[in-house]
């Protein structure tokens, strides 16, 4: 299949070339870190369930945390609104999994979040259009997009067409709308990463995804970000990977390169039962649900997951300097 793909895409490649077809920017959004500098803030992935499956209790401790650690901001790693995404912008979803739960004061920050495969079986141009931030304004949606938040840079990318069943599979209905043809969506937005990633100057750079890389839960590896993204990451020395998809809290490093793969897709219901390891190092691996936390300076990013109890499960520092975790 890698083989294929690859070959299809430089297939596009010639194709584009030859047209002189011409590549949008990413759309670059900017906040400030703290005044010494750094930086805090949580990940939360796959919750929206109207306050059910502990969404509810994951959203108080959340709100804990984040007073605690004067958080700047949340990522939320997708798989917002389930099972099926948004219906329109007046869906009552919106409030009933998001406004309604994440209610605490150090909560009152923008989040900023990718689509999961569940928000592309909705109306995916409702929960990308800007009219949701006169309901919520925290909330910003984008497909792909950079936040520069100074000593890192954030680039969020859009996974979904990259996994080839979404295309084939009758089960589901998925809103492709100014994506297809899934060869050009993914030949442009490859191209605008890396160009994005070599224009960065920051101490850090992080990539955030909803879909699975390295994972020994339920949805495993993704075949088609391996080949197809990680490249793109290595050559341009991102340090982390983030994502959700699979409902669990894990860290995995990488046995060749120095990134690391980070999962927090433990915002509601999980507990599936399966664990799948692969060749690379795991390191930490929760099959409940919960959320993680960054606090990230020039030279040290730690990071810390926790329960739905606000017990920190596991805690991790990687140094800049050293490009390796203590
Ligand atoms: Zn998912």
């Amino acid at each position: 299949m890698g083989l294929k793909l690859d070959l299809l895409l430089i297939g596009v490649l010639v194709v584009m070339a030859g047209l002189g077809f011409s590549i949008a920017e990413l759309q670059k959004f900017e906040h400030s870190a703290k005044a010494d500098g750094s930086l805090s803030l949580l990940v939360v992935g796959d919750w929206g369930r109207k306050g059910n499956y502990n969404q509810s209790l994951v959203a108080r401790q959340m709100g804990k945390i984040g007073e605690d650690l004067d958080i700047d901001f949340v990522i939320s790693t997708g798989d917002n609104f389930y099972d099926d995404g948004l219906k329109s912008i007046d869906d009552v979803a919106f409030q009933e999994s998001f406004t309604n739960i994440y209610t605490a004061n150090s909560l009152q920050t923008p989040w900023y979040s990718v689509l999961g495969n569940h928000d592309y079986r909705g109306n995916v141009l409702a929960q990308l259009d800007p009219a949701l931030q006169k309901i919520d304004s925290r909330w910003i949606c984008l497909r792909s997009f950079i936040l520069d938040a100074e000593v890192v840079d954030f680039f969020f990318v859009d996974t979904n067409p990259f996994e080839i069943d979404y295309w084939i599979e009758s089960k589901h209905h998925y809103d492709w709308r100014d994506v297809a043809p899934r060869k050009n969506y993914i030949f442009n937005l490859l191209k605008d990463l890396d160009s994005a990633l070599k224009e960065s100057t920051a101490n850090w750079k992080f990539v955030v995804g909803h879909h699975t890389m390295r994972s020994v839960s339920e949805h495993g590896d993704t075949e088609e970000l391996l080949e197809l993204l990680l490249p793109v990451l290595n050559e341009n020395e991102v340090d982390l990977y983030i994502n959700g998809h699979d409902h669990c809290l894990q860290h995995i490093s990488s046995n060749d390169s120095p990134i690391q793969f980070i999962t927090s897709g433990a915002g509601s219901k999980a507990w599936r039962d399966v664990f799948v390891p692969n060749s690379d190092k795991l390191r930490f691996f929760y099959d409940g649900q919960g959320f993680m936390s960054m606090q990230i300076t020039e030279t040290i990013v730690i990071f810390a997951f926790y329960d739905v109890h606000g017990n920190v499960l596991y805690k991790s520092y990687l140094n800049k300097q050293l490009r390796a975790f203590e």
